[in-house]
């Protein structure tokens, strides 16, 4: 019997395939990935570096060691390039490969900045750990940093970088850091405290040229700053991988397009975690994925199940100011409250009935993460 195949080894791939054993620990199972096929904590990516961490250090286990606790065919550095749904094969780096069913479990790319100038292709971005890899030692002998966007990942690898005395310049289009998940007033706030330990922000502009100056590189704004740095990382969002999906004819929009069983347009065919939309959802988040793992490893174990999301406070990574945010329902309408503490913030969404919908805390507010946690709606019920 051809195995149930999960392509990507990312946490999608590995928590579908450990709930998985959970529930049946038989099953002929494989797993391919382009990549090295280890086990490692994305997360960890961005804020690595305080803990002197190397890429080797932030590996928890090899493929062979995940092969051998799943009990699953691990096929590393193996690229698939082609889903033939007709004959249930996969077509890539080692050849044809038959499926049962199919998980894409395939991540998304971080998006490529338009950018001109000579070095506009020097840019990095950490989006794996061989990128961190290769940013760790791009790191060596740097005294100045530009990072590109002020989202989450940005704001983190700006606190990270923060504690190796390097000067941080942190570039973004929106008024405020965050701006697609706090209100101002409290992105303003993220802002003050990474200021106080040293981030220098430019806010409102994006990046229009990158050119090679002396050793390092001359930054050119759309609104004409012009500012030097050693090293440039784009951090401006992520794309999810669709490519695959597409060519095979299934059904995608921003991300490929799957229902509450995590089920594509082709019923042997399931997705989850940054290359998945499910029901519109796109939710490139660690808990979001655990809940959809479950969901399907169930469904994969013959008992057809949905993905259910309570809300899922995230916590960004920036010790100067840490943060938890638990972003409202997508669709819901409401109004940001905010209450200013000694040393602190508190921004809480509220309906027009005063029934809270999200909530920002920052600071001692956070205090009160896990009571209110436990007061906010369900994204996905
Ligand atoms: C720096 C950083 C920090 C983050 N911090 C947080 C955080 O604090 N909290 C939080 O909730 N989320 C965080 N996230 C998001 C979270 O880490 C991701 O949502 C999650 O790790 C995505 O897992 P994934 O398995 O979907 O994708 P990935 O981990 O990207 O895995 C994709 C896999 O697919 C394989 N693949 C792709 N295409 C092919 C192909 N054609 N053939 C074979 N293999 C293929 C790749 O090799 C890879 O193994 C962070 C993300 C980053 C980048």
């Amino acid at each position: 019997m051809a195995p149930i195949t999960i392509i990507g080894s990312g946490l999608a791939g590995y928590t579908v395939a450990r709930e998985l054993r959970k529930l049946d620990k038989d099953i002929p199972l494989r797993i391919i990935s382009r990549d090295h096929g280890g086990f490692y904590s994305k997360p960890m990516l961005s804020n690595a570096l305080a803990g002197n961490k190397s890429a080797e250090q932030l590996l928890m286990k090899s493929a062979a060691q995940m092969a051998a606790e799943l009990n699953a065919e691990i096929l590393s550095n193996t690229g698939i390039n082609a889903i033939d749904r007709q004959a249930h094969q996969l077509h890539g780096s080692a050849g044809v490969l038959a499926y049962s069913k199919l998980v894409l479990a395939l991540g998304a790319d971080p998006f490529t900045p338009e950018l001109a100038g000579d070095a506009a292709d020097e840019v990095l971005s950490v989006n794996d750990l061989d990128d961190y890899r290769r940013f760790r030692a791009a790191l060596a002998g740097k005294h100045n940093i530009t990072i590109l966007g002020a989202g989450l990942i940005g704001c983190e690898f700006a606190n990270d970088l923060l504690g190796q005395n390097l000067q941080i310049q942190l570039v973004d289009l929106a008024e405020s850091p965050l701006s697609r998940l706090l209100p101002p007033a409290a992105g303003a706030y993220l802002q003050q405290q990474l200021e106080k330990q040293g981030v220098t922000f430019h806010l409102g502009s994006t990046t229009q040229h990158v050119q090679r100056h002396g050793n390092g590189y001359r930054l050119t704004l759309h609104n004409g700053v012009q500012f030097d740095t050693d090293l440039v990382l784009s951090a401006i969002g992520l794309r999810p991988r669709v490519t695959l999906a597409q060519q095979a004819g299934l059904a995608v929009q921003r991300g490929i397009s799957v229902n509450r069983q995590l089920q594509t347009s082709d019923a042997d065919i399931y997705a989850l975690g940054d290359c998945a939309e499910v029901t519109g959802y796109l939710l490139p988040f660690v808990m979001p994925i655990m809940q959809a793992a479950r969901a399907l490893a169930a469904t994969l174990a013959g008992n057809t199940t949905d993905v259910r999301y309570p809300a899922m406070p995230v916590a960004v990574k920036t010790p100067a100011c840490p943060t938890t945010i638990c972003p409202p329902p997508a669709g819901s309408i409401g109004q940001w409250q905010i209450e200013i503490q000694e040393n602190g913030l508190k921004a809480l969404c509220v309906d027009d009935t005063g029934k809270p919908l999200g909530f920002a805390l920052m600071g001692s507010a956070n205090a009160e993460k896990q009571l209110l946690a436990t007061q906010m709606p369900a994204w996905l019920v």
